[in-house]
């Protein structure tokens, strides 16, 4: 048992029966007692029969769930867990000889909501999303080395961005080792990632398939790739023979990162330039001599009350793609927020294409890959989704 038990209303339990890992605020009948943040809680019934042990948080969200049968929280469980994580990646050929970057721990989709851990190449990230699984940081470090012993060279936690503010604890830290940044393998292709000063935990490994299916399509070809951040798709592009590659972005930064990871992988010169613009005003100008768009903005809406706004970001933005791609290029258009799902998209997708004049077809339908699995019970951490579209007149 844990020190501290949340009793749930009557009829509420419906959802973790169903192995869904949240307990909203409202479904709460009664708390123990004054609950300290990140406490481990057991979670009851009504009638005190036990459904579940989680991290306690205020907010909406107030338990996220760790295990739903009665295991203790201990060195045991972090152990299991990642083993467990390890065995579906291998499953995936993740970590294999092109491919040294991957998703271990995807929150929901891995039974361990709070929590993402990234691998590079031996170095791993550890970003919470609850002040539970921050407070666990060290414990989740041990169990790390315990699974992946000398294999695992540097240990980061990189939580500045993720947790609720008012911690004064280090929230960017070395758990163990102090690299902070290694060249690592994707499918092939060589990316520098500094998971100290890059965006989220250093590079968008959610992308992977996508990517490579980007490059079955680019030899020969003028790609242009905005929203381009570390240039993914751009060194893809690059390594598949395209004609030319264009990248933008509208930050300095990650347009040094593009510059750099372009040259790590070309052979010499290569056709192409990096700017450093919004993707807006450079399509107001450019764009009409590409075979291939990739757009791929940054979640314009991260709550359902601007969903509408984002709507509207997509529909412009792939609006003015569509208009200006050559007659016979192609398309490859993403939405990584949540609030907008699938349908939404599409239907958004839709309607710019209407309103571009063009005649459009879907080549494909896109997601995030398997590394970043989803509970069934939990369709909240379904995210990413993307079309690849043929332009014709
Ligand atoms: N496609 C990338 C990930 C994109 S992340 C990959 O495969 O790694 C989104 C990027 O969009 C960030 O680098 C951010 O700097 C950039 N960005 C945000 N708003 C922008 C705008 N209006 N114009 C251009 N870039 C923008």
């Amino acid at each position: 048992m844990s020190k501290f038990t949340v009793t749930l209303k009557k009829g509420k339990e419906g959802s973790i029966l169903r192995k869904h890992p949240w307990v909203f605020s409202g479904a709460i009948r009664k708390t123990s007692a004054e609950i300290p943040e990140g406490s481990v809680v057991d979670v009851l019934a009504h009638d005190s029969s036990f459904l579940g042990r989680g991290h306690w948080q205020n907010g909406s969200i107030a338990v996220r769930i760790l295990s739903f049968t009665n295991v203790k929280i201990d060195n045991s469980f972090w152990v299991k867990a990642f083993k467990k994580a390890a065995a579906t990646r291998r499953m995936m050929r993740l970590p294999a000889a092109t491919n040294d970057v991957f998703r271990l721990i995807f929150g929901e989709g891995d039974f361990l909501p709070g929590l993402v851990i990234d691998w590079y190449a031996g170095h791993v990230v550890v970003q919470a999303h609850s002040i539970g699984m921050f407070q666990a940081r060290h414990e989740i470090a041990i169990a790390l080395q315990d699974v992946f012993k000398t294999q695992i060279q540097t240990i980061y936690c990189k939580s500045g961005d993720t947790l609720p503010a008012g911690f004064t604890d280090e929230k960017n830290a070395w758990l163990f080792g102090d690299a902070s940044s290694a060249v690592v393998t994707e499918n092939g292709n060589k990316f520098e990632i500094d998971w100290v000063t890059g965006q989220k935990t250093g590079f968008f490994i959610d992308q992977r398939d996508n990517r490579q299916l980007l490059a079955q399509y680019s030899k020969g070809k003028k790609v242009l790739n905005t929203f381009s951040y570390s240039g993914g798709f751009s060194v893809y592009a690059l390594n598949a023979g395209a004609k030319l590659v264009d990248s933008v972005d509208c930050s300095a930064k990650a347009i040094k990162l593009t510059d750099k990871n372009m040259e790590l992988n070309a052979d010499g010169d290569y056709e192409g330039k990096a700017y450093t613009e919004d993707t807006f005003a450079f399509l107001k100008e450019n764009g009409d001599d590409y075979d291939i768009v990739v757009v791929d903005p940054p979640a314009f809406a991260k709550h359902r009350d601007v969903r509408h706004k984002a709507v509207i970001g997509y529909k412009r933005l792939n609006m003015m793609a569509l208009k200006k791609i050559k007659e016979g290029g192609l398309l490859f258009t993403f939405s990584c927020s949540q609030v907008v799902d699938r349908n939404l998209f599409e239907n958004t997708v839709r309607s710019a294409a209407i309103e571009a004049g063009r005649e459009v077809s879907i080549l494909h339908y896109l997601h995030q890959p398997s590394d970043h699995p989803v509970n069934l019970c939990h369709p909240e951490g379904e995210y990413l989704k993307g079309l690849v579209l043929k332009v014709g007149k």
